[in-house]
């Protein structure tokens, strides 16, 4: 399979993803934050809801614990991806050095392996899970 550079266009493309994306998520965990320090700080505040306010919060209005700790690893990541574009390491894979598709990367802009080594991690992840055979038949 012939590896095809980037274009700066698609690079340019998948950079533009890359920022919206956490721009979108630094806001909700921000806001989540926020709430979450609020609901703690005192408890006997009496939440004085408004109404046509309130209908315009459109994401989760309460993010739970473990959405917020994936939505700042997503965050991680694509910062990371970000990282990796300004070195010109982006989209390579990281397991066996061949370029990412772009088709890939453009739906999953932070993917650090190509599709055949995706496949195969998630293989031996499996085959990690599985329980050992037992070896006598019942
Ligand atoms: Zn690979």
């Amino acid at each position: 399979m012939a590896s095809r550079r980037l274009t700066s266009n698609q690079l340019q493309e998948i950079r533009q993803i890359l920022i919206e994306r956490k721009r979108i998520i630094e806001t909700e965990l921000q806001k989540n934050f926020t709430r979450f320090l609020e609901d703690t700080s005192d408890e006997t505040t009496v939440v004085d809801v408004d109404e046509g306010d309130e209908s315009r919060v459109d994401v989760g209005k309460e993010m739970s614990f473990q959405v917020m700790s994936r939505r700042t690893k997503e965050l991680k990541e694509i910062k990371e991806a970000l990282r990796r574009m300004d070195r010109g390491e982006y989209g390579i894979c990281e397991e066996c050095g061949n370029r990412i598709r772009f088709e890939r990367l453009k739906a999953m802009p932070f993917a650090q392996l190509c599709r055949t080594c995706q496949d195969d991690s998630e293989k031996r992840e499996k085959e990690r899970q599985r329980p050992p055979r037992n070896p006598f038949r019942f």
